[in-house]
């Protein structure tokens, strides 16, 4: 009949169930609504909370973003140094700092936090924000105007500054002025090497305070947050948004982070030759700590020890020459590192010995760039493009401490298995395990109960909020 002429209605959803605006050129950012092809369903869906609140984001921003008219009069006030009245918009300025898999953990932070405050998100555009990621917002952009009077003090900025939260409440500037001089704008320092003054930050009475200021400028290199859903007067709110607490970053991330046209090129170039054909994809993300030359032996043991004792790759027969098919099903293994060392003996076994299965494995790796260089931008291109691969896979396996591989875990909406950070140059027993949840890791969480000023426990005082598997002084969403 005619039906059977029409094409099989695939469920088309490039709005990733209304997470996405409809109002962007297509062209100009492919993956923004290609994105839906190369992925599977997620098996949660955003809460419609979440999404009216980020079509009224958008509205905000649209308001009151860089060279509106609300922006321009906020910005006469950070020029005068005078704060007049409250302040129609609010903004927190996320300044650039530190790796890409950082980067992308910290700009989630800053934007959920903007949304819980209701102030916009203006992002420092360090060497190559411009070149890695699309606008996620329609209309009005994201990126801090060049011409922004203070960027050039931004690298000035540091726990000790005269700006710096944490040194003001430390100094008592802010006590002698409460009520009435606020401060146009406060630099808020929430990186590693924090201090307790400005772990206050994640105290209520402190965002009281915040509240006033019109321009805080942030500088973080943490995933910060697990502590956010500590704070009492933000409770409902994440709750509302996120009834499934550990889609928080992997709904932030998908709306936030699109690959801009060349980096999408590098993405879907590699992996329509590599990974599409697959009968089933793995990804193996390799990130050493430890200092000296690899590749470790203890690692490569690692490495087999975990793909083999979790089945997420075959055996090889050492001692026959040619393993019986068994249906011939194909795994493509996409390994990422900055050296080569570990993706040649696993691609080197796989040739040189056959499966006990008879599985075909196949194994990538897509670059070698040996070491870190944060500011050229084809190497991030890269980096950006290989978090996006792993991704993509069906089951992944990352390294201990690796924001490189919480990005993966988290935009891929996959529980990876995690390989325990190896002590004294021996592969861990057991090498890997399971994580509880996509979430990624907050590194440096402040352990401070704020109403009884004293220490406390904070991955023991609810049950979705607890200590990583990677890191037993860390945070995250369960
Ligand atoms: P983390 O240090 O593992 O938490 O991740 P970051 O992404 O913040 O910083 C590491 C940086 O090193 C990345 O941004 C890349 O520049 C580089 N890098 C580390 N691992 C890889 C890799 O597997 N592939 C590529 N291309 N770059 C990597």
């Amino acid at each position: 009949d005619d039906d059977s002429s029409q094409p099989v209605q695939v469920p088309r959803d490039k709005l990733l169930g209304g997470l996405l605006s409809d109002g962007f050129d297509e062209r100009s950012c492919l993956s923004r609504y290609q994105s839906f092809l190369y992925r599977k369903e997620l098996g949660h869906k955003p809460s419609s909370y979440l999404i009216s609140r980020l079509r009224s984001y958008e509205a905000l921003h649209k308001r009151c973003g860089p060279y509106t008219e609300s922006y321009n009069k906020t910005l006469e006030q950070l020029k005068s140094g005078k704060q007049s009245g409250l302040s129609d918009c609010n903004y927190v300025v996320w300044i650039s700092f530190s790796g890409l898999g950082n980067r992308i953990l910290t700009l989630a932070s800053a934007f959920l936090y903007a949304l819980l405050t209701n102030r916009v998100l203006l992002v420092d555009r360090g060497v190559d924000m411009d070149d890695l990621f699309c606008e996620p917002f329609p209309e009005v952009s994201w990126l801090l105007p060049s011409d922004f009077p203070i960027t050039n003090q931004f690298n000035s900025f540091n726990p000790k500054s005269h700006h710096c939260y944490g040194n003001m409440l430390k100094n008592d500037i802010l006590a002698n002025s409460t009520g009435s001089v606020v401060p146009p704008f406060v630099y808020l320092h929430l990186a590693h090497d924090y201090g307790d003054h400005d772990k206050l930050f994640f105290c209520d009475q402190d965002q009281t305070f915040l509240k006033k200021v019109p321009w805080l400028i942030m500088r973080t290199d943490n995933y910060f947050i697990p502590s956010l859903f500590l704070i009492p007067s933000f409770e409902q709110e994440l709750g509302n948004l996120f009834p499934e607490k550990e889609t928080v970053f992997h709904y932030l991330g998908r709306y936030l982070f699109h690959p801009t046209n060349q980096v999408w090129g590098l993405i879907t170039r590699y992996y329509q030759a590599y990974l599409a054909n697959a009968d089933e994809k793995i990804g193996i993300q390799i990130r050493i700590f430890d200092t000296g030359i690899g590749p470790f032996q203890h690692v490569i043991d690692q490495i087999l020890a975990c793909t083999m004792k979790e089945n997420l790759l075959p055996q090889v027969n050492r001692v026959e020459f040619i393993a019986s098919p068994s249906g011939n099903q194909s795994k493509a293994v996409l390994m990422t590192s900055l050296s080569s060392g570990y993706f040649e003996h696993v691609r080197n076994m796989y040739w040189e010995f056959p499966t006990v299965t008879g599985e075909v494995i196949g194994v990538y790796q897509p670059s070698h760039e040996e070491h870190q260089q944060t500011e050229k931008l084809m190497h991030n291109r890269k980096a950006w493009a290989e978090m996006y691969l792993l991704s993509l896979t069906d089951k992944l396996v990352t390294s201990a401490w690796s924001t490189f591989g919480y990005v993966a875990q988290g935009l891929g909406g996959l529980k990876p298995w995690i390989l325990y950070k190896p002590e004294n140059q021996t592969a861990p027993d057991p090498p890997c395990g399971r994580v509880m949840s996509m979430e990624p890791c907050f590194h440096a969480p402040p352990f401070y109960d704020c109403k009884k000023k004293t220490g406390v426990d904070t991955g023991a005082l609810v049950p979705h909020v607890r200590h990583c598997e990677d890191m037993s002084w860390g945070l995250k969403l369960v």
